[in-house]
């Protein structure tokens, strides 16, 4: 399972492929593969802010 990430709004969604478009702006093309939770830090919150 992998976390893919808007790089336009910051919505995040899991799921083992890329969705098409941003569930939360709509927008297509925005969604990127966030690094996966042991890559680093505790794989919380905690590690997204910013
Ligand atoms: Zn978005």
């Amino acid at each position: 399972m992998a976390v893919f990430k808007c790089e336009k709004c910051g919505a995040t969604k899991e799921g083992r492929c890329k969705p098409k478009k941003c569930p939360k702006c709509a927008e297509t093309g925005t969604m990127a593969k966030q690094e996966d939770k042991k890559s680093s830090g505790c794989g919380c919150a905690c590690s997204a802010k910013k």
